[in-house]
């Protein structure tokens, strides 16, 4: 791929725009449903809202509240909204965020500060399950809080005994799933939230992947369990709107059962020569376009709208389920109640079923412990299902027939990470391909 350096004269605007149109010919074809990660798509009238409304406020910035009373208004109705959806009462407190990750991080800082200021705890731990986001571990990395990892059970739900052995004198946060990503099994919430209440603790639902879904996918009459803030003991969630809200992304909602709590998460400075300087979250500028563009979407679509698209996302992941799990040798894990789910696949490596796939010009993301491969729907998917799973039963014959030999492709490096037997070495891999990539190597 390699990357070009600074062009000494500008060029055109078109000549601009028209190179990056042939730089994106190898992207993820995302709008043809060929992708099962990263983009949500609704459908193109929403799509353009979004790009409308981010436009009419790119420029704005959230960071100064006092500049902006439109984003203000903005944020508190997409707050106000999102706690509506998600069991919040009158005292529900919250902010945006710039994504899922944003979120996940300001409610572990929330806690620890909290921890300090009321418990006293200054070594906090938290508890969480091993498939709970790895933006918790980015946040126990950052923040010094130590991460104590329990396993989950069977059913790839949180094992809540487990939970309970895990939690100590230091313990300032309990974190569950709704769902989690691996398998999208919603974790026993309840339970969960119950032994937080009942050790003192604070606890967090992800609800990042499901806030704006499971709650549609209820009132469809899904049988999902409670997880959200009318769950005693929850004491904070997180929710992203560009996920299944549809909206522009940079989008993410996190909510508190109160604003005393919300106020761990902030930051003021009282003595920098440029002013006096209060910061809600992680970033300093924050892009007033996607905040525009989340309550232009949450408007346009309503609850209706909400409703309608989660209805066919359902019905899409039941056609997808019901089509994988008629396949020999294959099975889904778990018993996701929504639209996002993970397979295995008997009959040969389920990395190698993968690459058949993406030769098929279909990108599934490899998941591990246990190996498979995952699927997120959306509206987008509607179209494909039945071109999927006949090239899904051609790959998996392929693969089968192949057997072993000739291994290359992403099941390469899955297969090297699997042979390696430390995951300190894996964590190398990891940081140099990272690093690598960033610099402008890899693709083509
Ligand atoms: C996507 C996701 C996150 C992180 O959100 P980003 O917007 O990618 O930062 C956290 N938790 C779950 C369950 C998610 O699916």
């Amino acid at each position: 791929m390699g990357s070009d350096g600074w062009p000494v004269s500008g060029r055109p605007a078109e000549e601009v725009l028209a190179r990056m149109d042939a730089y994106r010919r190898h992207d993820a074809d995302w709008r043809r449903g060929r992708t099962f990660s990263l983009v949500y798509h609704a459908d193109q009238g929403v799509a353009d809202l979004a790009r409308r409304a981010y436009e009419m406020f790119m420029a704005e910035n959230a960071l100064s509240p006092v500049a902006f009373p439109s984003l203000r208004r903005f944020e508190a109705d997409v707050v106000r909204m999102t706690a509506d959806l998600l069991g919040g009462g009158p005292d529900v407190a919250g902010t945006m965020t710039s994504g899922g990750s944003e979120s996940i991080l300001l409610a572990v800082k929330t806690a620890r500060d909290w921890g300090r200021a009321e418990r006293g705890v200054f070594d906090p731990e938290m508890v969480l399950p091993v498939t709970a986001h790895p933006a918790f571990l980015k946040a126990a990395h950052y923040f010094g809080v130590r991460a104590v990892v329990v396993p989950v059970g069977r059913d790839l739900r949180a094992d809540v005994e487990a939970v309970r052995r895990a939690v100590s004198p230091r313990t300032v946060l309990i974190v569950g799933s709704a769902p989690a990503y691996p398998h999208g099994v919603v974790d026993p919430i309840e339970d969960m939230a119950r032994v937080a209440a009942q050790r003192g603790t604070l606890f967090h639902t992800d609800a990042c992947l499901g806030g704006f879904l499971l709650p549609f996918l209820q009132r469809l009459g899904r049988p999902i369990p409670p997880f959200g803030l009318d769950v005693p003991g929850v004491t904070s969630v997180s929710a992203d709107v560009h996920k299944y809200g549809y909206a522009a992304k940079g989008a993410s909602v996190i909510l508190y059962r109160d604003a005393a709590l919300r106020r761990h998460q902030f930051f003021a400075c009282t003595d920098w020569p440029g002013g006096l300087y209060g910061s809600p979250g992680l970033l300093g500028t924050r892009p007033g376009g996607a905040i525009a563009a989340a309550w232009a979407v949450m408007n346009h679509l309503g609850e209706e709208g909400y409703l309608r698209l989660a209805r066919r996302v359902i019905e899409t992941a039941d056609r997808f389920r019901d089509g994988i799990e008629a396949i020999p040798g294959m099975r889904i894990l778990g018993d996701p109640p929504g639209s996002v789910m993970a397979f295995t696949f008997e009959r040969g490596d389920v990395y190698r079923l993968g690459d058949e796939m993406e030769r098929r010009g279909w990108h599934l993301d490899r998941q591990q412990l246990p190996p498979s491969l995952h699927l997120m729907l959306t509206p987008a998917h509607e179209r494909v299902v039945d071109d999927f799973l006949r090239d899904l039963r051609e790959a998996a014959d392929e693969v089968e027939r192949a057997g072993d030999e000739g291994v290359s492709g992403m099941a390469a490096i899955y297969g090297m990470a699997a042979a390696l037997p430390e995951r300190g070495e894996v964590r190398d891999l990891i940081l140099d391909f990272l690093g690598q990539l960033l610099d402008g190597g890899g693709g083509d």
